[in-house]
C-alpha cells in the first residue's frame, strides 16, 4: 500500500446536473492527486440506464473544465491505461461478470430469482411483522427463490428458461465489519445492518457496489473519496473486496461530511432558495423540465467558487481564507476535513467573489464589463463605453462596493447615461432657495479651472461654498444627486474627475434647469 502511486478517480453518475456537493468531492479528490503528483480519473458510472439523462456527461466536463478541476485521464479528457472509462462501455470488456462469477465460485455470492411482486410481499410481510428496516439478509434469503434455497436442477432449469435473475452479495449473518475511513477513523458494523446487495442485475448490467469495486481495482485507484451518503455500504464494499481476496488493492476510503442549510437543518436542497446557486452551471433537466442558475452565468469567478467549496468542510488550520488553487493543493490534506457536517452560507460565498473581484486589475475588469455595456448601450449615442481608460476608471470605482462584475450596471449607469431625474428626498430635504445659486457658483469656478483632477475639484468646490457660508456637509449629497441623480456612489471627486469638466458643467446646468422646474 506504501508505494502504491496516488490515484483518485471522480465517478459521478450522469443522472443530472453535477451539483456543488459533487464539484467538492471532484475538487477534493483532485487537490489531494495534486498534492501527491498523482492522477486524477473521471469515470463514468453509468450502468443504471433508467436513470441516464441526456448532457448530463457533458455538463460534467464541463462544469470540470470551467472550475479548473481537470482530470489527467478519464471520459473527455484523454484516454489513459484504463480506457473505456464509461461503465457501460467496460461491460463490454466482460470484467464485471469476471468478479461477480468468481463471487459465486467462491460461494460469496447467489443467484436470486425474485420477482419483483415476491419481494414486494417479502417487504410486506417483514412490515406486518413490524421488522423496523426489512431487507433481504442472511434470515430472509432462507424463505426466498435463490441458489441458496432451491436445488440445483432446479436453478439450471430456471436459468435454461430465460428465467430473469440477479446476482447477489451473501453477507454473513451476524459478524463484525470494521473498516478505516482517513476521516472518520474506525468504524465497526455489525453484519445484520447490511443487506444482501445485488451485484448484477438481470439485464446484465452490475450495480454501483459491484462496478465501482471493479474499477477501483481495474484502475488502480489509491484513495476513493465520496459523498456521506455512500458510508452505509461501505461495509458491504469491504465485504467484496475481502471476498474477492483483493483487500490490498482495496483504496483507502473517505466519506465527505454533508453540505447542510444555511440553518444547519438538514442536507442542503438542490432547490435552495437562499438566491445563491447550488450548482456551476445553468442546468436544465429534460426529464423533469426544471432548470437551475449556475455560479458562472450568475457572474461568479470560477477560482471564487472553487476556494468558497474547498472551505465547506475543510480548513487550513490557519485563519488564512483566500486560496489559489495551488496554494490549496499545497494545504490540503484530509486531516483537515471534518467529520461533521460543514454548513452552506450564502453570504460567505459572496464574499468570496467580492475578495476575488478586488483582487482583480481594473483592465480585467473593464474587459468582463465592456460587453455587458455593449448589450445595455446598443442604439444609444454613448460612446464612453467604447473607451477602455474610461471604462477601467469606472470599474475602479463603483468595484468597491460591488460583489460582481455584473453589478457594475446598476451602480455605474450614470456615467454612461447622464440623469434625468434627481433623487426626491435628497433633493426635498437639501435644496432650498440658496441651491441654485450655490450650484451656479460651482460651475463657474469648475469653469475656470485648468486641471480638472479630484483635488482640484474638491477645492474649488469647498470654496464656492465657504464664499457662501455654507458647510460642505449641507450640499455635498444635493451636489452628488445633481451629477448622478442618486444620494450615493463612490467617492465624489473622483467621480468628477472621471466624467471630466464638459459632462460635469453640462450636468449640473442641466440638473439646476431641471430642478428649479
Ligand atoms: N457513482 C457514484 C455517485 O455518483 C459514485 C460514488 C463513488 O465515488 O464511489 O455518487
Amino acid at each position: 500500500m506504501e508505494n502504491k502511486r496516488v490515484r483518485l478517480r471522480f465517478a459521478p453518475s450522469p443522472t443530472g446536473g453535477l451539483h456543488m456537493g459533487g464539484v467538492r468531492t471532484a475538487l477534493f479528490s483532485y487537490l489531494f492527486a495534486k498534492k501527491h503528483n498523482g492522477d486524477f480519473v473521471l469515470r463514468i458510472e453509468d450502468t443504471d440506464q433508467t436513470r441516464y439523462v441526456k448532457g448530463a456527461e457533458e455538463y460534467i466536463i464541463e462544469s470540470l473544465k470551467w472550475c479548473g478541476i481537470e482530470p489527467n485521464e478519464g471520459v473527455g479528457f484523454g484516454d489513459g491505461p484504463h480506457a473505456p472509462y464509461r461503465q457501460s462501455e467496460r461491460k463490454e470488456l466482460g470484467i464485471y461478470k469476471k468478479y461477480a462469477d468468481q463471487l459465486i465460485a467462491s460461494g460469496n455470492a447467489y443467484y436470486a430469482f425474485d420477482t419483483p411482486e415476491e419481494l414486494d410481499a417479502m417487504r410486506k410481510r417483514l412490515e406486518a411483522a413490524k421488522v423496523v428496516a426489512p431487507q433481504y439478509n442472511a434470515v430472509t434469503r432462507q424463505n426466498m427463490r435463490n441458489s441458496l434455497t432451491l436445488s440445483e436442477d432446479e436453478v439450471k432449469k430456471l436459468m435454461d428458461g430465460g428465467t430473469p435473475f440477479v446476482v447477489r452479495l451473501k453477507v454473513p449473518r451476524n459478524e463484525e465489519i470494521r473498516f478505516h475511513d482517513i476521516i472518520r477513523g474506525w468504524v465497526v458494523v455489525n453484519s445484520t445492518q447490511v443487506d444482501d446487495k445485488v451485484l448484477l442485475k438481470s439485464d446484465g448490467m452490475p450495480t454501483y457496489h459491484l462496478a465501482h469495486i471493479v474499477d477501483d481495482i481495474e484502475m488502480e485507484i489509491s484513495h476513493a473519496v465520496r459523498g456521506e451518503e455512500w458510508l452505509p455500504s461501505a461495509p458491504a464494499h469491504i465485504l467484496i473486496y475481502r471476498f474477492l481476496g483483493c483487500e490490498d488493492k482495496m483504496p483507502l476510503l473517505a466519506h465527505l461530511p454533508l453540505i447542510l442549510k444555511p440553518d444547519g437543518n438538514g442536507k442542503l436542497s438542490k432547490r435552495d432558495k437562499s438566491g445563491i446557486p447550488m450548482f456551476p452551471l445553468n442546468w436544465h433537466d429534460e426529464r423533469t423540465g426544471e432548470s437551475y442558475v449556475g455560479y458562472r452565468e450568475s457572474g461568479f469567478f470560477a477560482d471564487a467558487f472553487v476556494n468558497m467549496l474547498a472551505m465547506l468542510g475543510w480548513n487550513p488550520g490557519t485563519t488564512q481564507e483566500i486560496f489559489s488553487i495551488e496554494e490549496l493543493i499545497q494545504a490540503f490534506s484530509f486531516e483537515r476535513v471534518n467529520k461533521s457536517g460543514a454548513k452552506f452560507d450564502p453570504e460567505k460565498t459572496k464574499w468570496f467573489n467580492q475578495q476575488y473581484l478586488r483582487k482583480k486589475s481594473d483592465k480585467e475588469l473593464a474587459e468582463l464589463f465592456m460587453p455587458i455595456l455593449e448589450e445595455k448601450l446598443k442604439g444609444t449615442q454613448d460612446t464612453r463605453h467604447k473607451d477602455q481608460t474610461y471604462v477601467e476608471g469606472v470599474c475602479k470605482l463603483v468595484k468597491e462596493k460591488s460583489h460582481f462584475v455584473n453589478e457594475f450596471w446598476d451602480a455605474g449607469i450614470y456615467f454612461f447615461i447622464a440623469p434625468t431625474a434627481y433623487d426626491a428626498d435628497v433633493i426635498k430635504k437639501r435644496w432650498n432657495e440658496n441651491s441654485a445659486n450655490f450650484i451656479k457658483s460651482v460651475i463657474e469656478r469648475f469653469k475656470g479651472l485648468n486641471t480638472f483632477t479630484a483635488a482640484d475639484t474638491e477645492a474649488a468646490f469647498k470654496a464656492a461654498a465657504e464664499a457662501q457660508g455654507i458647510a460642505t456637509g449641507q450640499v455635498m449629497q444635493l451636489f452628488r444627486v445633481c451629477l448622478s441623480g442618486v444620494g450615493g456612489g463612490p467617492m465624489l471627486f473622483e467621480m468628477v474627475e472621471l466624467l471630466g469638466k464638459d459632462e460635469v458643467v453640462k450636468r449640473l446646468e442641466t440638473a439646476v434647469a431641471t430642478i428649479i422646474n
